[in-house]
């Protein structure tokens, strides 16, 4: 088997836009209206030579469960599954308390978590980065998922972490 990348956060921080980015097509859902993806799903991704799966992560109702419950059972999903958690935070909403929860959560993960500030579209925008160190998962990696700024360094990071 494969392994395992999974990528969690939010909805509307860019998981989405992150997973077409990594499969260099688009294959996942985009949209501006948030947890539109509503279950996993898992592609197939190359990168350096490496095949690896990736998991787009949703599966919730917010309204049903509450954003704090499904954004747990996400992390908890991950940590179960993952070789390696990509964890993304919108860097121009900065950490929110979904944010601070769900980080609690995957502290307590044996697998490697990388946080990423997504959204860092400019030069300007490497100014609200630094702010994402107070989730206490270590050094932010600022991408643009859209744009594509950086991404190829943030893959880079998800190999060595496999
Ligand atoms: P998801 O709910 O986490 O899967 O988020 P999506 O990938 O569906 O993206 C939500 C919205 O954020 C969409 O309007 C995207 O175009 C936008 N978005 C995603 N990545 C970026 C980025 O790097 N920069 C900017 N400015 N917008 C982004
Ligand atoms: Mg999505």
């Amino acid at each position: 088997p494969l392994p395992v990348v999974a990528i969690v956060g939010r909805p509307n921080v860019g998981k989405s836009t992150l997973v077409n980015r990594f499969l260099g097509r688009r294959a996942a859902v985009v949209q501006d209206v948030p947890g539109v993806t509503r279950d996993r799903i898992s592609y197939e991704a190359l990168w350096n030579g490496k095949r690896f799966t990736v998991v787009d992560t949703g599966g919730w109702d917010p309204k049903a469960a509450g954003l704090g419950g499904a954004i747990s059972r996400q992390a908890e999903y991950a940590m179960k599954t993952a070789d390696v958690i990509v964890f993304v935070v919108d860097s121009q909403v900065g950490a929110t308390d979904t944010d601070l929860a769900a980080a609690r959560i995957l502290r307590r993960s044996d697998r490697p978590v990388i946080l990423v500030a997504n959204k860092v579209d400019d030069e300007r925008s490497e100014a609200n980065v630094a702010e994402l160190w107070s989730l206490g998962m270590g050094e932010p990696q600022p991408v643009s998922a859209l744009h594509g700024r950086s991404s190829g360094d943030l893959l880079d990071l998800v190999l060595e972490a496999m």
